[in-house]
């Protein structure tokens, strides 16, 4: 390569694109109605989507969901691409691990580009009395299949640590608004449920099992409270990734007494990070609220990764200083890292 574009390249690594010019995909949203609005302002400000399905009981079916984001990707090709789940609901009958795996490949054939397990396995579903994991042997079948074919699994198993915590005693203002109006999953209200740990520990025996799982850990695999277990975490199986969707409020948190290390960690694990927010589109905003809610956490979210002063967020309480972070990192967590895990 001539001197001359080397020195570009080199320096071109230094160089902020704008907001509006890097590519970006939030790799974790719900798209649970059929609009246009964030599509829209995703052509002008280079924004593509993950909806990722869920079976959460407020959200509506997983058809439903399914059915959602295939409209909504037949109207705005290749700037969605939605991850499927999988009900527990029969998780005991014969044959239901069959069932599954039969609407998995179904599932992928339309265009899924992943499979999802949520905080119901762990924290609702139940063998007689006893809470059933992540781990549990029923649930072997289905994820050697995932591992078989090389799908990627991602889950959000467990909470955050603020879930065993009462509410004034939380860290973000976030986890305070979630667990004031969900009691049900507000750990703290339920010591006769599993431990913040135990989750974990559900999970990493799960990675065990299946040691070539591809595997992304939404929302910094519940172990947002502190890099230095996400770093933990991320080094113990190193072909799992991390997701930031609703979490990134408590890298600010930290950020506070400790911004070195904050931007030590997303450094260190540039390759491992993947942007997303959990925006959830179940048309309670009109369209031009939306696009102002979204548009605000957006450009906050960059400000705070590409930015070098001082800031505020409405979400945590105290100042931070943005991080700085150079511009290959910037679009490795924005969308390289997204596009390599998803393949989307
Ligand atoms: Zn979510």
């Amino acid at each position: 390569m001539p001197r001359v574009k080397q020195l570009c390249n080199f320096y071109l690594g230094f160089i902020m694109k704008s907001f509006e010019e890097i590519e970006k995909i939030d790799a974790h949203v719900h798209f649970n109605t059929v609009r246009d609005p964030l599509f829209k302002y995703g052509q002008e400000n280079n924004f593509r989507f993950l909806s990722i399905n869920t079976d959460m009981p407020l959200f509506s079916s997983l058809e439903m969901q399914k059915a959602t984001n295939l409209s909504l990707i037949e109207k705005h090709h290749k700037r969605l691409h939605f991850v499927t789940s999988f009900s527990c609901a029969e998780w005991q009958y014969e044959g239901w691990q069959e069932k599954v795996i039969h609407k998995i490949k179904s599932d992928l054939q339309e265009g899924a580009i992943g499979v999802k397990v949520w905080k119901n396995i762990g924290m609702a579903l139940k063998d007689g009395e006893t809470y059933v994991s992540i781990d549990h042997e029923r649930f072997d079948p289905i994820f050697n299949f995932l591992e078989e074919n090389d799908i990627v699994l991602l889950g959000h198993i467990g909470e955050p640590k603020n879930c065993w915590l009462p509410l004034d005693q939380m860290t973000v203002r976030s986890d305070r608004d979630y667990f004031s109006k969900n009691e049900e999953y507000h750990m703290y209200l339920h010591p006769e449920c599993l431990g913040y740990d135990e989750h974990l520990k559900a999970r990493d025996r799960m990675l065990e099992k299946h040691p070539k799982l591809r595997y992304v850990g939404l929302h910094l695999a519940s172990q947002e409270w502190d890099t230095d277990e996400v770093a933990g975490f991320l080094d113990k199986f190193p072909t799992a990734m991390v997701d930031l969707a609703e979490r990134i409020c408590h890298l600010q948190h930290q950020a506070i007494t400790d911004w070195k290390k904050v931007r030590a960690f997303l450094m260190d694990y540039q390759d491992r990070i993947i942007y997303g927010t959990d925006c959830v589109d179940e048309n309670t905003l009109t369209d031009k609220e939306l696009v102002e809610f979204m548009d605000g956490r957006y450009r906050s979210h960059w400000e705070f990764f590409t930015g070098h002063h001082t800031m505020t967020v409405p979400k945590v309480t105290g100042q931070f200083r943005a991080m700085n972070l150079p511009h290959d990192v910037v679009e490795k967590i924005y969308s390289k890292n997204a596009i390599n895990t998803y393949g989307i």
